[in-house]
């Protein structure tokens, strides 16, 4: 007897920059917008970006200025 395994359809994943604006946050630390890049090595500041219906989390930057570990 063999098993018939449905064959799932994969949907191709478009990276646009809508979606990139999802991920930046707002420092209400240092008062600037931020950013990780997808291997969440680095950290990217927006200075002039707007904070509208951004969401607030403190930045790795002022995590790690107050001691606190960075996971
Ligand atoms: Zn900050």
């Amino acid at each position: 007897m063999t098993k018939r395994v449905p064959v799932k359809r994969r949907k191709k994943v478009s990276y646009d920059g809508k979606k990139a604006d999802k991920a930046i946050k707002y420092c209400e630390s240092c008062n600037r917008c931020w950013e990780t890049d997808h291997m969440q090595k680095n950290i990217n500041h927006y200075k002039d970006f707007p904070t509208y219906k951004k969401e607030r989390k403190v930045c790795m930057l002022c995590k790690k200025i107050k001691g606190a570990h960075v996971s």
